[in-house]
């Protein structure tokens, strides 16, 4: 009899060589001053990586020296569009590594190599591409003044730019942060999080192969305690600041005492509304991915599902057939057929863990998930919890894990009104085949993104940014531009 069919073997990806683990100084790859240093770990075997360099607020203020060096220096005399030159060259240069960033981040952050591979890398690439086409395009406007002078306006660079990123998309975040800053002139001392300083390092590596000149990117690795000293800095001109919204608050009470320009991307409780009209199929893929995609942690989640009882039933049938197939996805995130990875640290997992406790408590009905999957590695089964009312825990607050809230409505006013009935105001979406309704609902709901029919679609050219608390200033297209530079007027008396 015939031998049966061997199964073929998982298809897995090779884990990356560590290879800088030092801060990126004036050009030079240092210690820290104190020889200290921090571990940054596997979320999915909980096994430490490395340990890197752990910044000081002498570390800081060297940074901010070689920043200030550099924005005053040969930088400032470069042409514009040679400084879109050099961030074509290193958008390059990271797609000639495509395959090596996106490891980097799976073994730092654990999230699938495939969703790193599809989504974080190509939008990283995009990012430093788009801009590059912006550096020599930030044009200023002749002003018809009264009397007899000649004004004009000039957009110059901000200066020197403290940036303070999260571990959620942490290569793609040094390309939010970096290209426009770099389109518009600026130059940067970066904090990636301590969870995840690793792609930020490598990132640096490859801007120094492009040919950025030293100290126009400085990294500085380590805490919030590195985060704040950037942050208080007065030769700093300006703060971008994405993660939790308590700690953008902290930051823009401090930066308020030197009166540094600041912009934040902060959290969000996103409602996704699904209309009975929708196509059902779609809505319950749109609504597994919206809040599923990366375990849960974006800043612009649906988390709040919003779903006109006519089909609620229906929908939630079909969406927990989904959750559930998803379990079989979770696993080794170097595995190319793995959907879903470990939260990132011992920290969120509890915290996570807390809040799908105090689902049941409050009396939500939890239809799948509501556990930890394994015992290696911080990974939780995707949860669902249906019947849940505006007021619980759960419908109010950011979690930032596997944990969807299903809340029931009658009619769309309705829906849009609870949807906005919220501190946040990241993103939301809305899922029907009436366009007119699908217009209407989108200019009625208080977010600074709104899909119809889809969700996380992210774009170079498109902002984002919050409303609310949600944050200040948008990243991404055009928007992003003005986060990086001032306006100048210049009126030159013609005479008499
Ligand atoms: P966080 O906001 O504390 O950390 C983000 C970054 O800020 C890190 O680089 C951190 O080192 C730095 N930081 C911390 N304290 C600082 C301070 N006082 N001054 C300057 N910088 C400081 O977020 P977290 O502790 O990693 O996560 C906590 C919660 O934040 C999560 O559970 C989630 O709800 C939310 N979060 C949101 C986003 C987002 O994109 N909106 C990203 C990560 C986390």
């Amino acid at each position: 009899s015939a031998a049966a069919p061997a199964k073929p073997a998982a298809k897995k990806v090779a884990r990356p060589n560590v290879r800088q683990t030092k801060m990126l100084i004036g050009g030079h790859w240092v210690d820290s001053e104190s020889g200290k240093t921090f571990p940054t770990f596997h979320p999915a075997t909980e096994e430490k990586i490395a340990d890197v360099a752990r910044a000081t607020e002498k570390d800081v203020d060297r940074a901010v020296k070689a920043a200030r060096k550099a924005f005053e220096g040969e930088w400032s005399k470069m042409d514009a569009r040679d400084r879109g030159r050099l961030l074509s060259r290193l958008a390059d240069i990271i797609e000639a590594n495509k395959d090596e960033l996106a490891a980097l981040e799976t073994l730092d952050n654990g999230k699938p190599i495939k969703d790193a591979m599809t989504a974080d890398v190509p939008l990283v690439i995009d990012t430093f591409r788009y801009y590059a086409g912006w550096a020599d395009k930030l044009t200023g406007q002749t002003i018809p003044v009264r009397g007899n002078f000649f004004s004009y306006s000039r957009r110059e660079p901000v200066g020197v730019v403290g940036q303070i990123i999260p571990w959620n998309f942490p290569a793609l975040m040094v390309s939010w942060k970096w290209a426009p800053a770099l389109a518009a002139g600026c130059t940067i001392v970066m904090k990636p999080a301590e969870q995840t300083p690793l792609s930020c390092l490598r990132m640096a590596e490859w801007a120094i192969e492009a040919g950025f000149p030293p100290g126009v990117i400085n990294v500085v690795t380590g805490f919030g305690d590195a985060g704040a000293a950037l942050v208080k800095h007065p030769d700093v001109d300006k703060i971008a600041f994405t993660g939790s919204t308590e700690t953008g608050q902290i930051i823009m009470k401090e930066a308020a005492n030197t009166l540094k320009r600041v912009t934040l991307e902060l959290g969000g409780k996103s409602p996704n509304i699904i209309l009975a009209d929708a196509d059902l199929d779609a809505a319950v893929a749109g609504t597994d991915f919206g809040l599923f995609f990366n375990q849960g942690q974006c800043c612009c989640a649906g988390s709040r599902v919003f779903v006109e009882k006519k089909i609620h039933e229906q929908f939630v049938e079909k969406l927990v057939e989904r959750a559930n197939a998803r379990k079989f996805g979770i696993g080794d995130p170097f595995d190319l057929e793995t959907v879903q990875g470990p939260q990132i640290d011992k920290d969120q997992f509890d915290k996570i863990m807390s809040y799908i406790g105090k689902g049941k408590e409050a009396g939500a009905k939890c239809v799948t998930g509501g556990g930890r999957s394994g015992d290696k590695g911080f990974y939780i089964e995707p949860t669902v919890f249906d019947h849940v009312s505006d007021d619980m825990p759960i419908a109010t607050d950011e979690i930032f894990g596997p944990v969807m809230s299903i809340l029931p409505f009658k009619d769309v006013d309705e829906a849009v009104q609870r949807g906005n009935k919220t501190f946040y105001g990241l993103a939301a979406a809305v899922w029907t085949k009436d366009i007119a309704k699908a217009h209407a609902i989108a200019h009625k709901l208080r977010a600074g993104t709104v899909w119809v029919n889809c969700y996380d679609v992210f774009d170079a050219a498109a902002p984002f940014g919050g409303y609310k608390m949600s944050g200040i200033g948008r990243e991404l297209g055009e928007a992003a531009l003005s986060n990086y530079t001032e306006h100048k007027t210049v009126t030159v008396s013609l005479g008499g």
